[in-house]
């Protein structure tokens, strides 16, 4: 950005707290005009004599990077709009791509604490997508007994199809299907304005109970819900306006309801699965989800809008639940299921 590290601190200041000369003691909570220590870069309460920076509380505390490249840092994220590499930003920075990777995933973290889960109503669109566990093609092509491969081409000529030699599935293929996941998406639609409140959940399968789970406690009884012709959504008939557009034949039904905003959201993810991480694990895959849920959230915002909004949940998280202790090899490593989803959202009371 080409700013001195004490204007980033300044800058850091202004965005964490947006009360000019003013800041908030994260211990015992008094605004004031506190003790400023230029030599230390931090701030020393006036009411309870306590030392502060505006990282203390939040999930960059304690942080060794500096400032300015933090801000650097959340610049780059914001911008990209299909999500960016961490090493991609390493080498930018010039710094450890494993930090970058532990930041952003902080920064998902609390994408998924701080997500819009109020009750929804209205119009209603749900679809589910596959993501992780990729098909790998052998490394050569299984040769066809040439018997095989003139009665196929027989049969072919009567039925005007064309042959095409298969692959053999190979190995990992077969290891690489366990790792299937679907993605769930619940979208609110309002009539001009597009999508607005956005969630994603990660099951195995595309199943009635999974969507049960979903539906019955995110949904009001006779909002209107638009789904495709999945069995797992029959059920919604008896309790909901359940919309269904048949995609073998149709994008959009005849009375002109349609999934846009669903596969719009699994654009912008396929996009950043095909340029950007190549390939998701299941176990970060809610996470890279919510990414995904915040920039389409924040897709009409300018760049200034989106850093202030990252600062606005950095303020209101406290310290990292799942990254917090990474460097010294605690991990997550556990999947997030629909149940851990809903646990979490009670826990913090939204
Ligand atoms: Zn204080």
């Amino acid at each position: 950005m080409g700013i001195s590290e004490e204007q980033a601190f300044w800058k850091f200041c202004e965005f964490r707290w947006e009360m000019g000369d003013k800041q908030a003691c994260p211990d015992c909570g008094e605004i004031n005009n506190h003790y400023f220590k230029r030599q230390r870069m931090q701030f020393t309460c006036r009411g309870c004599y306590r030392q502060f920076s505006p990282t203390s509380g939040t999930i960059l505390h304690k942080r060794k990077l500096k400032y300015h490249l933090i801000l650097d840092l959340i610049l780059t994220f914001v911008t990209a709009q299909k999500g960016i590499a961490a090493l991609h930003v390493a080498n930018n920075l010039g710094i450890n791509p494993k930090t970058v990777s532990v930041l952003f995933g902080k920064f998902r973290e609390m994408f998924i604490y701080q997500a819009d889960v109020s009750f929804m109503s209205g119009n209603i669109e749900i679809d589910g997508g596959w993501f992780c566990g990729m098909k790998r093609n052998p490394a050569r092509k299984i040769e066809v007994d040439p018997k095989v491969k003139a009665r196929i081409i027989e049969e072919n000529l009567k039925t005007g199809k064309t042959f095409v030699p298969k692959h053999k599935t190979s190995m990992k293929t077969i290891r690489n299907r366990k790792k299937k996941r679907l993605v769930f998406v619940i979208r609110k639609t309002v009539k001009g304005k597009g999508a607005g409140q956005t969630l994603t959940f990660v099951a195995r399968s595309e199943s009635e109970p999974e969507v049960k789970k979903i539906v019955s406690r995110l949904v009001a009884r006779g909002s209107t819900i638009q789904t495709d012709e999945a069995p797992c959504y029959g059920w919604l008939s008896a309790f909901y306006d359940h919309k269904t557009v048949v995609h073998s034949k149709e994008y959009v039904s005849a009375e002109g309801y349609n999934e846009n905003q669903a596969e719009s959201f699994f654009s912008r993810m396929r996009r950043n699965v095909v340029g950007v991480t190549h390939g998701m694990r299941p176990t970060y895959c809610t996470d890279y989800s919510y990414e995904m849920v915040w920039r389409e959230e924040v897709r009409r915002k300018t760049n200034k809008e989106k850093m202030q909004d990252i600062f606005t949940k950095i303020g209101k998280h406290g310290t990292s639940v799942w990254w917090r202790g990474y460097w010294q090899g605690h991990k997550r490593g556990c999947e997030l299921t629909i149940d851990d989803l809903f646990g979490i959202w009670d826990a913090v009371g939204i």
